[in-house]
């Protein structure tokens, strides 16, 4: 295949990756997104293949084979509340391939450049390893806390910022040393140095961040397999790689952006760690006593809402755990049969990633017209009759509010106590993903509904006549 048929696959795909990045941004558009997305890919590996690699074929048909396979079987099995930590891992393969790549190109003696090509050759092998390196080993920690492998708490070592620095500065001197002795057939010392600070730094980075400030974990752990794959471009002389890993950076780092806005914290507050620390105290420890619990039965849940003019929904990751999306939209069909007014709050962090809820909710076809972000929803609450809060405990704790020194202090909460009343469902007193008790179980005008959300809500769907 001619270089310029590749450039024009190559053009058109980068086309089709901005394509997707524009439909994914609306529930609405979002599979038209995906599509579009495997189109560009297809696109692009066709070309790569055909067109680019020359040689090898065995080898790259063996991997193309085995990575397919095992991304084929995962992509089958995962459950769509394990998505986070397949994001996590994935991203960690593209931050190893940076790094395998950066190896293989600064090892590969054939590549004979001099003078200030090889300079800059080298700047770019240093930063892609450098980037890879820490993707890879941040993405494999946030795995191992999104699957509870380790705890979600943050890990807080002593002069933890003089770590980070000291690990900056020794990564600066290290590509001086690295380009210098490379340009005299050198360097390999201080670029495995350097990637061990890298790792290093990696896990540091991502061990110190508490679990509430996880979503942003996730989506700057992303902007950096983009950049990590970006840089690869780089290394290789890929256009498409370096556009696409641009993509991917900048998107990352815009969501990143919008999710640091949607929790009230500064993005280099979270990077640098501390947040969702477990010294801050609980509400209910603040508060010292707990107050009384008052728990209901799903018949008197289902005359409630039938009692009722305007509903609130508000669902969180014990809903993606139990399944319940099908059952919801079910009673909300019924409902609004009934002539009352149902409308869904979603909180920008509910469940394990960005969207979470808006993907299960597309999923069981709640109409998208009674779907509303925090923003657009918060100040409505003291005209709710009921809100059903299900399976969701962070995002609607007053906590954030009311204890100054909660982990959660300061992230905006959906208001629901400040409705006639809420109803949470869920299975115990447990505390949510950061580990924060919650006191809007304990106000006057809440009641309890314990079991499986999926459960509960089908002996209210019951009970609704
Ligand atoms: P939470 O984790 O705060 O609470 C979920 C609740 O669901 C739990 O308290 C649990 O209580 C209940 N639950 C679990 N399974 C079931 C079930 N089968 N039936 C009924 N209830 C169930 O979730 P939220 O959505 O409120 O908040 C999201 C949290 O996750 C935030 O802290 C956020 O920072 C964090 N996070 C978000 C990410 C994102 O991108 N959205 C990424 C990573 C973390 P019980 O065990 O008693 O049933």
């Amino acid at each position: 295949m001619s270089q310029g048929i590749v450039s024009i696959a190559y053009i058109g795909a980068t086309i089709m990756f901005i394509l997707a990045l524009g439909g994914l941004s609306n529930p609405e558009t979002s599979r038209r997104g995906n599509l579009y997305g495997i189109l560009g890919m297809t696109m692009a590996l066709l070309a790569t293949i055909i067109g680019i690699v020359s040689d090898h074929y065995i080898i790259l048909f063996g991997g193309l084979l085995i990575g397919g396979s095992i991304g084929m079987v995962l992509a089958r099995k995962v459950a769509m509340t394990q998505m986070p930590e397949l994001v996590a891992i994935l991203h960690s393969l593209v931050g190893l391939a940076a790094v395998l790549v950066g190896f293989a190109n600064f090892l590969d003696h054939g590549n004979v450049l001099s003078g200030i090509d090889k300079t800059i050759h080298d700047v770019e092998t240093y930063l892609g390893i450098l980037i890879g390196a820490l993707t890879f080993s941040g993405s494999v920690i946030a795995f191992l806390k999104l699957s509870a492998r380790i705890s979600g708490k943050p890990l807080i070592l002593p002069g933890k910022h003089w770590l980070n620095l000291t690990l900056l500065i020794g990564a600066v001197l290290l590509a001086f040393s690295f380009v210098n002795g490379s340009a005299h057939g050198g360097g390999t010392l201080a670029l495995v140095l350097m990637t061990i600070i890298s790792l290093g730094f990696g896990v540091h980075m991502v061990m110190a961040i508490g679990g509430a400030d996880m979503p942003v974990v996730v989506s700057m752990l992303n902007s950096y397999s983009g950049w990590a794959a970006a840089a690869t471009g780089f290394m290789l002389n890929n256009d498409l790689l370096i556009v696409v890993g641009a993509l991917v950076g900048s998107s990352g780092a815009i969501l990143s952006y919008i999710m640091c806005r949607a929790m009230n914290r500064r993005f280099l507050s979270v990077i640098a760690g501390g947040f969702g620390t477990s010294g801050g105290e609980t509400a209910a420890g603040a508060e010292g006593e707990e107050g009384e619990i008052i728990a209901v039965e799903a018949v008197e849940v289902a005359e409630m809402l039938l009692d009722s003019k305007e509903i609130m929904i508000i669902p969180g990751y014990g809903m993606a755990v139990a399944q319940a999306q099908h059952i919801v939209n079910d009673i909300t069909r019924k409902l609004r049969d009934k002539k009352i007014n149902v409308r869904f709050g979603i909180h920008p962090v509910a469940g394990r990633m960005p969207g979470h809820m808006n993907v299960l909710l597309a999923e069981a076809k709640v109409p998208y017209d009674i779907v509303f972000e925090l923003d657009e929803i918060n100040g409505d609450f003291p005209d709710v009759d009921v809100s059903i809060v299900i399976g969701a405990n962070d995002i609607v704790n007053p906590a954030a509010q009311e204890v100054p020194n909660s982990p959660i202090a300061g992230m905006p909460v959906l208001e629901c106590w400040k409705g006639k009343t809420t109803i949470v469902l869920k299975r115990s007193m447990a505390t949510g993903y950061a580990g924060v008790s919650n006191p809007l179980f304990y106000k006057e005008n809440t009641r309890m509904l314990f079991g499986d959300a999926k459960e509960s809500l089908s002996e209210v769907l019951k009970n609704l006549g």
